[in-house]
């Protein structure tokens, strides 16, 4: 099926900031391909709300911490789609607080294949897809980097922040190497944002506890992370690439 809505993939759009991404997206005319993981009633959740608003919606199972998943997805998305034209490399993770005279390879190796390994070969396949140079009609990246990429969360998670500010050195080069092929690259550094992932990383009240570490003294939530990216993405950023944009509070 080609459809003449422009086409977003988001990876890990089941949940928290993607979920609110892939919706948002939808009511600003994109066709969304929501990847999930694990939570296929998250995703399908997602993709029921956008279809009953009358927008295009899949949900598409995938690991990015894969290389063969993530043909699948982008597979799933030709077949579907039949174009691409947008991309949010979200999906991501943390691990539990540990020191790092704790960590394991195995810890690393997890973190470092699906944050930073598994957001490049997605930009590669997206480039392939919308770049002029391969045929393509252009399109725009945005990748979900974190505050811990400046901050570095020591005693906490130095291997999550290490990941993310490889994330921000990714969206400086693959912007400035695409920048003649139609194709924007940015990203966002959410700061404490209110979903899930907190918990995940056995920190459930995280987003509370470190509230007043934060200039405007609350933590953010996962439509206000979604705006900024769907700017980045959208026809109001057309000479903006390269760019990092902070969604912190202040922090
Ligand atoms: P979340 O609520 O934990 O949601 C994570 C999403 O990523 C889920 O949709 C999950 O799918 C998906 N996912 C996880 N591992 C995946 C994999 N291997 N392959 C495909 N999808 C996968 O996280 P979030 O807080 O929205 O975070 C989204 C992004 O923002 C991450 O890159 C994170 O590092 C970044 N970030 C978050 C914060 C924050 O405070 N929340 C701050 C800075 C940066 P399932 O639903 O199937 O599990």
């Amino acid at each position: 099926m080609t459809g003449t809505s422009p086409v977003l993939l988001v990876t890990g759009g089941s949940r928290g900031i993607g979920a609110a991404v892939s919706l948002g997206a939808a009511r600003q005319g994109w066709a969304v391909a929501v990847n999930y993981v694990s939570s296929k009633d998250a995703a399908e959740t997602v993709v029921a709300a956008i279809r009953d608003a009358g927008g295009e919606a899949i949900a598409v199972a995938g690991d990015v911490g894969s290389a063969g998943d993530i043909e699948s997805i982008f597979a799933a998305v030709d077949r579907h789609f039949g174009r691409l034209d947008g991309l949010v490399n979200n999906a991501g993770v943390v691990d539990v607080p540990e020191r790092i005279d704790e960590m394991t390879p195995q810890r690393l190796d997890r973190m470092f294949r699906i944050n930073v390994t598994g957001s490049i070969l997605c930009a590669g396949q997206a480039v392939r897809r919308m770049s002029t140079r391969h045929g393509g009609q252009g399109g725009a990246i945005v990748n979900v980097s974190s505050m811990a990429a400046i901050l570095g969360s020591a005693g906490q998670y130095v291997d999550y922040a290490a990941s993310k500010g490889a994330i921000d050195t990714f969206t400086l080069g693959l912007a400035r190497e695409v920048a003649t092929e139609g194709i924007r690259v940015n990203a966002v550094r959410p700061g404490i944002i209110d979903t899930d992932i907190h918990a995940s990383g056995g920190l459930p009240d995280r987003a509370r506890d470190l509230t007043p570490l934060i200039p405007m003294q609350r933590p953010g939530t996962a439509d206000e992370v979604a705006d900024a990216i769907l700017y980045l993405l959208g026809p109001s950023a057309t000479y903006v690439t390269g760019s990092i944009l902070n969604v912190s509070g202040g922090r």
